[in-house]
């Protein structure tokens, strides 16, 4: 097999806790692991943490494949920059060719103090047509397939493909295929009790899973 990097990027830090990165206090009803939250609202550097470590787990274990974190870093929030020059560097050394990303976080509306209606999942590239829409497009088709319970999709089919486009400075300065996936709502409360439930959860994580498997088989890296 070829050597090929598959980097997951769990978004923010722990730190930015502070900086309304995370879900309106969480009501006594509602249950959220506690990995996910801290002072009783649910935080998004921790969720994307834990959800990229175990995709780099899976990867390794059942795939036998060289994936890692851009940030193995807990507490501080690691700048954009920094995330996409440690990417480069192993573009610049197997080819851009032989990496991809993935950058893991969830969505939020408004400030954190009460909870909206905006809700669904999303994938996004950078604009214009490259690598990075075939493996937004399959992680996408698995999205598709994987998420039950009428789960909502935001899409964008407008240049012919359904992820959505932005300038984000981390799948921008990536010179691999890159996409960044919001997953779910965190200001929702239907949405953050899927996402917070082991359902949800193991669906999220299957969706990039075989979505990267999917392309890893487009690409012949492997079998
Ligand atoms: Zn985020």
């Amino acid at each position: 097999m070829r050597k090929f990097v598959i980097f997951f990027d769990p978004g923010h830090g722990i730190s930015s806790e502070l900086k309304q990165k995370f879900s309106p206090v969480i009501p006594k009803d509602m249950h959220v692991p506690a990995e996910f939250m801290s002072g009783g609202r649910f935080r998004e550097g921790r969720f994307n943490r834990e959800i990229a470590k175990e995709l780099v787990d899976i990867l390794k274990s059942t795939y036998n494949l060289d994936a890692r974190l851009t940030v193995t870093e807990d507490v501080t929030d690691i700048s954009l920059t920094e995330r996409v020059r440690r990417v480069n560097r192993v573009c610049n050394q197997i080819g851009a060719g032989n990496v991809i990303m993935i950058s893991i976080h969830a969505n939020a509306f408004g400030y954190g103090n009460e909870w909206t209606s905006a809700n669904g999942w999303e994938i996004y590239t950078t604009p214009g047509k490259t690598n990075s829409d075939i493996l937004a497009t399959y992680i996408f088709n698995r999205a598709k397939k994987n998420f039950t319970e009428n789960r909502r999709f935001r899409t964008d089919y407008s240049d012919g493909d359904p992820d959505k486009e932005a300038k984000f400075a981390v799948i921008k300065g990536t010179k691999c295929p890159s996409c960044l996936t919001e997953n779910f709502f965190y200001t929702n409360k239907d949405d953050l009790s899927f996402i917070s439930s082991e359902v949800g959860r193991q669906e999220i994580i299957r969706t990039h899973i075989e979505g990267i498997i999917d392309y890893l088989r487009s690409r012949k890296i492997i079998d």
